[in-house]
């Protein structure tokens, strides 16, 4: 068996490896860097464009980050930190495309105003409540609300042709809004690290086992699937950045932390708009509210998206059920990843989650007709014969146990380190993409934290992401500055952050 010899090997070629990947030779460019790939190319599952929305979520226009509660309030908190999380990305990203590291920045995001649209009188009350509660913070005190049908159709004409009069109806934007194409990013950062010394990319290898010796590396074996022969790459670091396919690796390595957790897949499918007259007079990602039961990241857009300077029309995403954890994975996968310890978690989970159970259902039996009659919800005259489907890539949820040793369903991600900081894991999938550089800087906190205090990382990382130690939800002044600065080094449209809010 081939045996070879690295500093971190990096499994999985998606958002979250390749962002460790750039950031650890950025902050020191000797490291011997390996990264594994399942696949013949870079980024073909979930990180792909047309397989995720594609949204730079910064909690502009996402209903569900700013949850109502039962005395009316809303909860901002999210909202501001993920909105400072993508902060970190967008800084990160300039920081690469002015080292020249990254390509004109339209190759991989474009400006998209961010808009919610809702109707019916309890929807826009929660509209116009989030509005007042988001505006007076800093962060989005360039936020516009309005009631008005008129300012409703300049914003999004689509939404408005053919809507009956005198309906409820709500929206707010925020103008510099982006959509990213999370997979041009990818294989941009992975062409970067192929220009540096000591970058090995090895495709179509599948990640098979682990086993952690005695000074504390890991021994990865591995199998290329073409020839069918066996390698082993040792390294000291080891990062699972394997999407769906995280869990089962986790649960390979045995280690203490990866116990407990549970997978829940949910894949999802689009319409896709094929006629480019219509197309062309749409210029938003507009977000509604989430249906009863529906997974908060299957809240309905139509969304504008820019793929390969060509703009694209979708809607969705519709959610589906499947047991396998990767687009390209096995129907086996969830089954192979049901464990003793994680067992009671995932039953309870199965037991409780009916509403969410029911949501499935009645997804997985929708038709294109009734996909088109959701549509007509954000554009009313929509034809089915201008819509065809397309598959999305898949999510899995993480299950894990509760505080009272049953188990719960979680949305987020999570990032899991073992103890000795020689192993990490990235689970669940949303945010996203979105986040993954705050994702990737709380890796490297946790598992080079000598280095980050002692080599100069710290200092390195905030020449990169000028924020980094300090707090936008509470600094109005330097986010006004990282802001200004990324906005208009990424061509993200900005004056219009400079207009205060109003409502109309
Ligand atoms: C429908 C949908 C919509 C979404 N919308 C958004 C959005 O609007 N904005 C946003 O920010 N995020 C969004 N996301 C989430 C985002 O796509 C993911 O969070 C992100 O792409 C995950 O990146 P990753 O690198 O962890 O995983 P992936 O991109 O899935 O990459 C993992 C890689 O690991 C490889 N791999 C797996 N197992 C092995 C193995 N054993 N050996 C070797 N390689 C392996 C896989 O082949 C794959 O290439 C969406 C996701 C979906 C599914």
């Amino acid at each position: 068996m081939t045996t070879k010899t690295v500093d971190v090997l990096l499994v999985g070629a998606g958002a979250m490896s390749t962002t460790l990947g750039v950031m650890l030779k950025e902050l020191d460019p000797s490291l011997k860097i390996c990264m594994v790939e399942r696949l013949e190319e870079v980024a073909k599952e979930s990180t792909d464009c047309m397989n995720n929305a594609g949204t730079g979520h910064a909690a502009y226009c996402e209903l569900n980050y700013t949850p109502e509660a039962a005395d009316g309030t809303i909860n901002c908190s999210k909202a501001y930190a993920i909105n400072a999380s993508f902060e970190v990305s967008l800084q990160f990203w300039s920081y690469l495309v002015r080292k020249g590291a990254l390509p004109e920045p339209s190759n991989f995001i474009n400006p998209v105003p961010h808009q919610s649209f809702v109707w019916g009188e309890k929807n826009v009350n929660f509209l116009r409540k989030r509005y007042e509660a988001l505006s007076k913070h800093h962060q989005f005190d360039v936020m516009e609300y309005t009631e008005d049908p008129d300012v409703i159709r300049e914003w999004m004409p689509l939404v408005m042709e053919g809507r009956k009069e005198g309906e409820k109806i709500a929206a707010t934007r925020v103008r510099y809004g982006s959509d990213v194409n999370f997979g041009s990013l990818a294989r941009n950062m992975v062409n970067y690290l192929d220009q540096t010394e000591d970058f090995d990319l090895m495709l179509n290898h599948d990640v098979i086992d682990f086993y952690q010796n005695k000074d504390d590396s890991w021994s990865v074996s591995m199998k290329n699937r073409a020839t069918k022969e066996s390698l082993s790459v040792n390294s000291k670091f080891v990062f699972l950045g394997a999407g769906g396919g995280a869990l089962p690796l986790l649960q390979k390595t045995d280690i203490p932390e990866g116990k407990g957790y549970g997978g829940f897949p949910v894949s999802g499918q689009w319409l896709v708009c094929k006629k480019q007259e219509i197309v062309e007079r749409h210029e938003s990602k507009v977000y509604g509210c989430a249906p009863i039961g529906a997974p908060p990241m299957s809240v309905p857009h139509l969304d504008t998206r820019v793929i390969d300077g060509k703009k694209a029309l979708l809607f969705g995403p519709f959610a589906g059920f499947t047991t396998k954890f990767l687009k390209n994975g096995s129907m086996m996968d969830m089954f192979g990843s049901l464990k003793p310890n994680n067992l009671k978690p995932m039953l309870y989970v199965g037991a409780t989650s009916m509403d969410l159970t029911k949501y499935l259902i009645s997804e997985v039996m929708q038709t294109h007709g009734s996909r088109v009659m959701s549509l007509s919800n954000f554009f009313p005259v929509a034809q089915e014969e201008d819509w065809e489907i397309s598959h999305a890539g898949q999510r899995v949820q993480i299950i894990k146990k509760d505080e009272t040793g049953k188990g719960k369903l979680e949305f987020g991600t999570e990032v899991i380190t073992s103890s000795d900081g020689t192993l990490a894991a990235l689970l669940g999938a949303s945010p996203g993409a979105s986040t993954s550089v705050s994702a990737m800087i709380s890796i490297v906190e946790r598992c080079f934290s000598d280095k980050l205090e002692n080599e100069g990382w710290k200092e390195k990382l905030v020449s990169m992401i000028p924020s980094y130690g300090q707090n936008l939800t509470e600094d109005a002044q330097l986010l006004k500055q990282v802001r200004s600065d990324t906005l208009s080094t990424l061509g993200l449209d900005p004056e219009s952050a400079e207009t205060p809010a109003k409502a109309g």
